[in-house]
């Protein structure tokens, strides 16, 4: 990477490489509303070695390049004001087109050759010649694994990688100046919008047929194909939109996808109450900043509140929501605070007041929310990490006064065991587990008798915070239970109390012993 010193900052390249790198993985979608069920396979690329330098380059690329994006829409609601604005007559007719397969089917020499015209336009060429260098790197990275075999298409852009976007995007604004701007300019067609791989386009009937134009776009490019959708009732369907041709205008109004349920989030679900609404302010939102007819809208809203009713939502909250979002709609111009993001776990509203204290700051939360439905009912197909390598928390208790000891460790937990007990046989207090046994004289037993395994955990950066969270979940049931006068087997020991929170190092992993339940309580009292 010092090689490109002209585009990467030498001080970057550490933030560039990727410290565990996995070959990135497929996963198949199935497509509902299909007819046949076709598969939608979905490439997970964050792993990938070349990833965080992709997103790299994709800046570099869209800084040293410009896309005129002339014929690009960036959303359904600019679309649907600008088709609203089109005078039409009554031999305009509409088509829709969406290109087969994008990504597998650009090609890659030809792109290549298309960025460097493109770069040596306004640049230096020594800059040119490093992007070229870097950006053939990492397009040539293109295979994932699938099960046990690891795969390499034989030509394509890598599906998930962040630099694919930005590939298409020249790619298929080369080939819209080059083979469809001439049409418009002659007047063959009266509009030509696309929005990454699906295209809309109303053309004059008296000048060129729909057969014309869909042989001519699909002749063009070996490549490239594209499947034509052609209008039914002088309507047609093109993304969220229903556009119908109506006294010499076009009208739009809302399509829902024929597999759509007006299933979300059910408002009893114990989920951050931002994202049970997130559905309704997305619905919203759309109706009234569509240009809708009176009659549509009026449809629209009916069936929101019918949505909301099904999952629970009090009528209330929604028309709350809608004068909040009508309000906003109508003073666009709101003054937007940049803001840092940051994620924490919801479990439940209680985590709020630790939101409410980023309050006036500008560090912005979001909830994770964690036991989804998706969650609990996909398996897992992520790679195998062999068991040796897996990290896991655990917990020892001591045989005679069953009091327990939460750990946490990256190595087989019968190893782990052995080297506490090798600890009490050479009277060596170092792990809090022999300190108790030996400074109680207590008893202790094999890995059966003793060990539990409490969670695995495959991101080694949450194995701290799963550790607080068992021992502050076996300090609380103390704390109740000794309220209760019921007697429980997880006792936090208080012996191990007088070392709390202090962070022994020892070769290469931490000993953490039990926080006593007077201390968690002080610790978390603030919560
Ligand atoms: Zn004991």
């Amino acid at each position: 990477m010092q090689h490109f010193n002209l585009i990467i900052d030498k001080r970057q390249v550490k933030y560039l490489l990727q410290k565990k790198p996995a070959p990135p993985n497929l996963k198949v979608q199935l497509k509902l509303h299909k007819i046949g069920i076709p598969i939608q396979p979905v490439i997970n690329n964050r792993t990938a070695l070349a990833y965080k330098l992709a997103k790299y380059l994709t800046n570099i690329l869209s800084q040293h390049i410009t896309l005129h994006n002339q014929y690009v829409i960036t959303n359904s609601t600019n679309l649907a004001h600008d088709l609203s604005k089109l005078e039409l007559h009554e031999n305009h007719s509409l088509i829709t087109f969406d290109i087969k397969d994008l990504y597998v089917n650009i090609s890659v020499s030809e792109t290549l050759n298309i960025v460097i015209a493109k770069l040596l336009q306004n640049n230096d060429s020594q800059i040119a010649q490093q992007v070229l260098i870097l950006l053939k790197e990492i397009l040539s990275q293109n295979y994932f694994t699938f099960q046990q075999g690891i795969y390499q298409p034989e030509q394509g852009i890598a599906m998930g990688s962040p630099i694919s976007s930005i590939i298409a995007e020249i790619f298929l604004q080369n080939f819209e100046d080059t083979h469809i701007k001439h049409l418009l300019d002659t007047r063959n067609l009266a509009f030509y919008t696309r929005y990454i791989d699906d295209i809309l386009i109303i053309y004059d009937t008296t000048r060129i047929s729909s057969y014309t134009i869909n042989s001519y776009i699909n002749n063009i490019h070996r490549n490239i194909k594209l499947n034509p959708t052609y209008e039914q009732h002088r309507s047609i369907d093109f993304l969220d939109l229903t556009v119908t041709c109506k006294h010499k205008k076009l009208e739009v109004d809302i399509y829902r996808k024929p597999t759509c349920t007006d299933t979300t989030i059910n408002f009893l679900s114990n989920h951050p109450i931002e994202q049970k609404m997130a559905a309704f302010r997305f619905h919203i939102t759309r109706m009234h900043s569509l240009p809708l007819n009176p009659d549509e809208k009026q449809k629209e809203w009916k069936t929101i509140q019918h949505t909301a009713k099904n999952n629970n939502f009090p009528h209330c909250l929604l028309q709350k929501l809608n004068h909040q979002i009508q309000n906003k709609v109508n003073h666009t111009h709101n003054k937007k605070k940049h803001k840092i993001w940051t994620t924490f776990t919801y479990h439940s509203p209680k985590i709020r007041r630790i939101k409410n204290l980023f309050k006036n700051t500008n560090i912005g939360i979001a909830f994770k929310a964690t036991a989804t439905l998706q969650q609990i009912l996909i398996p897992t197909t992520r790679i195998q990490t062999s068991p040796h390598e897996k990290s896991r928390i655990y917990k020892i208790t001591c045989k005679t006064c069953h009091k327990a000891y939460v750990g946490q460790t990256n190595r087989n937990l019968n190893l782990r065991i052995q080297e506490h007990v090798r600890y009490i046989k050479n009277n060596d207090p170092r792990s809090a587990y022999a300190a108790h046994i030996l400074n109680c004289r207590h008893e202790y037993g094999n890995i059966t008798e003793t060990m539990t395994l409490l969670k695995q955990i495959n991101r080694p950066s949450l194995l701290l915070p799963y550790e607080q969270m068992y021992i502050y979940r076996f300090s609380i049931e103390t704390i109740t239970s000794s309220r209760n006068n019921v007697r429980m087997n997880t006792i936090p020991c208080s012996n191990f109390s007088s070392t709390h929170l202090t962070y022994q190092l020892d070769t290469n992993q931490y000993f953490r012993p039990s926080v006593s339940p007077l201390s968690t309580c002080i610790l978390y009292g603030c919560l």
